[in-house]
């Protein structure tokens, strides 16, 4: 045992020393000139309203607007990320196993039961020591990942410091609400021995949707500072195309996300009332207002063909399958090796490793999966946003600006895998066709071209709920 100790507290030094020398080396390197990516605002010749409008060429066009050294490292982070699922998935499995081999787990189960008698206080006890230890264990990774990795590619803006400060915020969130949810989860299975998967669905679902209400109001706050949008110059396209399709909104919102990362992006959120649409202030800055328009028509789609709640809809069947495979996969492993771990059973505390172990695995599995019904629902709003907004080029340009943290021209199965939103590629070329098929409306006024009906791909520019 002890070899064993001292041999993982060498690796763990290791690994932290590794960490240190990238941080320092990623503080030294020079900044990426954020002048560099910036899309010129004119329509490229090819992309401009005529006759003779060609979709491909003018999707090429815009394309070839994103110099090459731009291209190629937004392709190499993105590809890098494929690598970081595996990455992820496998240093968790490690993690699990150490803690379930070398008894961590049911040692922590024990100092739990000694520090409370109360068998809920023990579950939430148990929950804390879990949180902090595997923390710890997947620093390394964690750091790379969310602080140099993104250092090195330019995207981040935060320092060390309130970098770190994020994550025990963070960690601190997923303390109180992971704990609360772990307490319930772990009653359920004890007073519904048979039943409990079910119910355990049920109750995560539940969870889940109280999170989703909350996060605007209580959750984001806490990480960043959102605030009413009041330059009318702004708002007011946006509420108008709001009026125009039915949303009762009144208030356009802004969050600080410049804070951290140099990422353009906007999203709806929240459930019921405090369902919102949010900006983000690098779209604000960056952006034209033909490209914040496109990006607020789609954010709309979001909301008119109800995807946040056709995802929870989804996502309850996904979660009475992982329950159902957890009830199966929990029996199976556990009559293997559960006196070897010190577990007593399922309704035992000192199970969690497993289960984070066996949900790694189905989850893993399903990313395709998943990454397909996102980017299902994200090429609806696409459609949604071109109708609302009549904002092909804004699109466009919207995309090659997505573009600096996304592939734009994947292979059809890289999309199909690794994918949750359209590819950039995919994006223009669409905007392109919905811009060919509706030529009327960019050419000048004397110039009068009925909308083509003769075009070779399917015109359907009217979008439907799934
Ligand atoms: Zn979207």
């Amino acid at each position: 045992m002890t070899i064993r100790y001292r041999f993982l507290i060498a690796l763990f030094a290791l690994l932290l020393l590794f960490t240190g020398f990238a941080i320092a080396q990623s503080g030294s390197s020079p900044k990426l000139d954020q002048s560099q990516l910036d899309i010129p605002t004119t329509i490229p010749a090819a992309a401009q309203a005529s006759d003779h409008f060609d979709v491909d060429a003018a999707t090429e066009a815009y394309l070839a607007e994103m110099p090459a050294s731009a291209r190629s490292r937004s392709d190499a982070y993105f590809e890098g990320t494929y690598w970081l699922i595996l990455w992820d998935f496998l240093y968790g499995v490690v993690v699990a196993l150490l803690l379930l081999n070398l008894r961590w787990s049911a040692s922590m189960r024990d100092l739990a039961e000694r520090i409370t008698r109360f068998r809920w206080l023990q579950t939430f006890v148990y929950w804390i020591e879990y949180l902090v230890l595997t923390t710890i264990l997947t620093a390394p990774i964690a750091i790379y990942e969310g602080y140099i990795r993104e250092h090195q590619y330019g995207l981040a803006n935060q320092t060390f410091g309130p970098w770190l400060g994020e994550q025990f915020k963070d960690l601190a969130v997923n303390a109180v609400l992971g704990g609360a949810l772990v307490v319930v989860l772990f009653a359920i299975v004890r007073k519904l021995p048979r039943t409990w998967w079910i119910w355990g669905a049920v109750v995560s679902m539940i969870f889940l949707v109280f999170a989703v209400m909350i996060g605007p109001v209580y959750l984001q706050p806490i990480f960043n500072k959102i605030t009413r949008l009041d330059d009318p110059k702004i708002t007011e396209p946006i509420l108008s195309m709001a009026r125009a399709n039915g949303i009762p909104a009144h208030d356009v919102y802004e969050i600080d996300a410049s804070k951290q990362t140099t990422r353009m992006s906007a999203n709806v959120s929240g459930f019921g009332k405090t369902m919102r649409i949010t900006l983000n202030d690098n779209l604000l800055r960056r952006g034209s207002p033909e490209e914040i328009e496109a990006v607020m028509g789609h954010e709309m789609g979001h909301y008119v063909l109800n995807h946040i709640a056709k995802d929870m809809l989804f996502l309850l069947i996904v979660a009475v399958c992982f329950f159902g495979f957890l009830k199966w996969s929990l029996d199976w492993s556990l009559a293997r090796w559960g006196a070897k771990w010190q577990i007593r059973g399922i309704g035992d505390p000192a199970v969690l490793p497993l289960v984070v172990l066996l949900a790694s695995v189905f989850f893993f599995v399903f990313t395709p999966i998943q990454n397909t019904q996102t980017r299902t629902g994200e090429a609806e709003a696409d459609m949604f946003g071109l109708n609302a907004s009549r904002q092909p080029d804004g699109f466009a340009r919207a995309a090659l600006h997505l573009g600096e943290y996304r592939k734009m021209r994947p292979g059809p199965v890289e999309e199909f895998i690794f994918f949750d939103h359209p590819s950039g590629y995919n994006r223009i070329h669409r905007a392109m066709q919905w811009k060919k098929e509706n030529m009327s409306l960019f050419m000048p006024a004397d110039h009068s071209t009925e909308p083509s009906g003769n075009s070779s791909t399917p015109s359907n520019p009217q979008p439907s709920a799934k």
